[in-house]
């Protein structure tokens, strides 16, 4: 998957390289270059993916730091004002109406209609039952929901220039149909999995949606990262699970501390198979740096920690 992208990264460089004869074209079409903010590391990958060349796009949360907090930097803020378009997750992962996202694009007035909500659309899962404001903002883990985003991101595109329209809808094209086959993988490597050991146990409770989809039993130490993580109550009720429902495997995401999954690692004689990805990106070069890549790595660790 990530050969696509190196593949399109090689072919810009070999474009600007021809470029640089014609200095003042090369100005010129930067100027054009519709200018995108995006809030994290996932939903920039999408972007840059439907965008191809025709945007430059700034990420504000890098891979490492929590999405559901975050403290703008000033070039972040200098990026947002002189943003054309705005994309965020929505579903409250940047905090909400009130969240550090709407607050940075409130400072610099942007327009509503420039601002992109990916997830809009998306039919929302809740953290505790009956609680509308407790909306679990990770649908981007189930490669469906990816569908939805993409076209949001691709209208959004579209919209804010519209000249270039006809390669953001070949290029969303072909994005659906790298998501849709990445959701045949997961029903059927997860379908192949003998329903007792359809058990995921993670630390935050970031796999909801995912478990809804492919029919995962779900299990997690704390529900969302801006909660306490990991009191003695959380681990306790963790071991319960565990005990109870007897997942082949366990796993830890890659933003969180892993502490107090290894205590219930410990507790239960249940290992620790791999690490996951939810609210970020792996390390760029490493796969799983793209959201494609992302959703494959996971599905290949998920399936083969739950198989053994
Ligand atoms: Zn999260």
């Amino acid at each position: 998957m990530s050969t696509t992208r190196t593949a399109t990264f090689a072919a810009i460089g070999v474009l600007s390289l021809a470029g640089c004869g014609d200095a003042q074209q090369t100005v010129d079409q930067n100027n054009e270059t519709l200018q995108a903010v995006s809030s994290f590391s996932i939903l920039t990958d999408m972007v840059e993916e439907i965008a191809g060349e025709h945007v430059e796009v700034y990420n504000l949360v890098p891979v490492g730091q929590d999405p559901h907090e975050y403290e703008a930097l000033p070039d972040d803020s200098k990026a947002m004002a002189d943003a054309d378009i705005f994309f965020y997750n929505g579903l409250n992962l940047e905090g909400g109406e009130h969240g550090w996202a709407a607050r940075m694009a409130d400072a610099v007035e942007l327009d509503a209609d420039h601002r992109v909500e990916a997830a809009e659309g998306v039919e929302p899962m809740y953290l505790s039952e009956g609680l509308t404001d407790s909306v679990n903002p990770h649908a981007f883990l189930d490669p469906n929901v990816g569908m939805i985003m993409a076209d949001n991101i691709a209208e959004g595109l579209s919209e804010a220039d519209p000249d270039n329209a006809a390669a953001y809808e070949q290029n969303l094209d072909d994005y659906l149909a790298e998501l849709s086959q990445l959701d045949a993988q997961y029903q059927q490597e997860i379908g192949d999995l003998a329903e007792e050991r359809r058990v995921l146990v993670t630390s935050e409770r970031a796999f909801q949606y995912v478990a809804e989809r492919y029919d995962l039993r779900e299990g997690y130490i704390w529900s969302v990262d801006t909660d306490d993580v990991g009191t003695p109550d959380q681990i306790i009720s963790a071991i319960d699970f565990v005990n109870t429902y007897e997942p082949p495997a366990l796993f830890v995401e890659s933003n969180v501390t892993p502490a107090p999954m290894e205590t219930v690692a410990e507790d239960t004689g249940v290992e620790i198979y791999a690490t996951v990805y939810s609210d970020e990106l792996a390390p760029e070069g490493e796969p799983g740096d793209t959201y494609l890549g992302f959703l494959e790595e996971n599905l290949t660790r998920i399936s083969e920690g739950l198989q053994q």
